[in-house]
């Protein structure tokens, strides 16, 4: 009823201006591509939804799809757009080894790819890469360990289990390693303990990303190499498996949670932050991210030069793509308020709901 009182109101308006004769066309740049991975991790949602409103506002139209982890839905929503003529591609892979024929198509089709957030690999039909520094989300998720930790200059013996993302995830090796490259001194030295004795990627990685088969690993360890040892500390990959991984320490008698990292500051985890649930978060603003993505793309079509900062970090197992890198953002309790409500990504109402 809303709606149909505001179209009533917009088409009076429009007859009285006489909108017919004096409306200026919309530039009609043809349509955008968005193939995303899921809609589970909340993050993906936002990265859409920047993407759309940017690409709308300089004359495209998109078709947005989402595959929800499932990667043949993923390749044919890629060949739909394909067939259905689009200008370019945006993807967010879910398997970033999956794609190479759907993109040798689309190379075919004279339709450039972006690949977003994470490396699509084993093709050259790439023409773009927007993304963060994926190794530094690794290195401050191990900065705040050792911080929080205070394993600098200190004795003793701190218990820390690991957890790392989806073994086909680019990005997930990428954050592990960079971790790592901050935790491995003290692992080496005993001033860090995995009880489990579980330290390589493929040990502690979490196929999909899913905060299920997270929250049984740790059930798992807890009920055995765990029992009747204090855990210190939990490296996880982000927000995700980092409440799942709460939850099953809470389900098994923690009262105060171990030290535990993050990434993507979704709402439910900055929640937990202010509550001195869980220690910190590492924030990419995807907002930055979509916009990054729409200016590659945009400049592109337009045969003008495209902005990128790193030509040497991301080999995708046939060339070295050229990238744009932003900066993610360490939070904690001491700074969420500012970087997150300050910085416009929540407001203080979304963080006391
Ligand atoms: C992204 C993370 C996200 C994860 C799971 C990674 O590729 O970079 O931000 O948490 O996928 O969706």
């Amino acid at each position: 009823m809303r709606c149909f009182v505001v179209m009533v109101m917009v088409l009076a308006t429009m007859t009285a201006c006489g909108a017919d004769e004096t409306a200026v066309a919309e530039p009609d740049r043809g349509t955008i591509g968005i193939a995303m991975p899921t809609t589970t991790s909340i993050r993906w949602v936002g990265d859409g939804k920047s993407m759309a409103q940017q690409f709308q506002l300089l004359g495209y139209k998109t078709d947005m799809q989402y595959a929800e982890d499932v990667i043949d839905d993923q390749i044919s929503q890629i060949k739909g757009m394909i067939s259905n003529g689009v200008k370019a591609l945006v993807v967010g892979a879910i398997d970033g080894t999956a794609l190479k024929a759907v993109l040798a198509d689309a190379a075919n089709a004279k339709i450039p790819v972006i690949s977003y957030d994470r490396l699509i690999r084993d093709t050259p039909n790439i023409t773009y890469y927007a993304t963060f520094d994926n190794f530094k989300v690794g290195v401050l998720q191990g900065n705040t360990i050792v911080k929080a930790l205070n394993l600098k200059g200190t004795e003793g013996t701190d218990n820390i289990e690991l957890f790392a993302g989806s073994p086909d995830d680019n990005n997930a090796t990428f954050f592990f390693n960079g971790a790592m490259s901050v935790l491995k001194p003290y692992l080496d030295s005993g001033r860090l303990k995995v009880p489990s004795g579980e330290t390589s990627f493929k040990e502690v990685a979490t196929m999909r990303w899913d905060n299920a088969l997270a929250k049984k690993r740790m059930q798992r360890l807890l009920a055995g190499p765990l029992k009747g040892i204090k855990l210190n500390a939990v490296l996880a990959p982000n927000d995700g498996v980092a409440r799942a991984v709460l939850e099953a320490c809470q389900e098994a008698g923690y009262k105060k949670p171990p030290v535990i990292t993050g990434q993507d500051a979704e709402l439910d985890s900055v929640k937990l932050i202010a509550a001195g649930e869980q220690t910190e978060t590492v924030y990419k603003d995807t907002r930055e991210l979509a916009k990054v993505a729409v200016q590659m793309t945009n400049s592109l079509l337009l045969d003008q030069p495209v902005p990128v900062n790193d030509d040497k970090t991301y080999d995708n197992g046939v060339k070295v793509v050229p990238t744009f890198l932003l900066q993610p953002v360490n939070v904690d309790r001491a700074n969420y308020e500012r970087v997150l409500v300050e910085g416009g990504f929540y407001t203080a109402d979304q963080l006391a709901g």
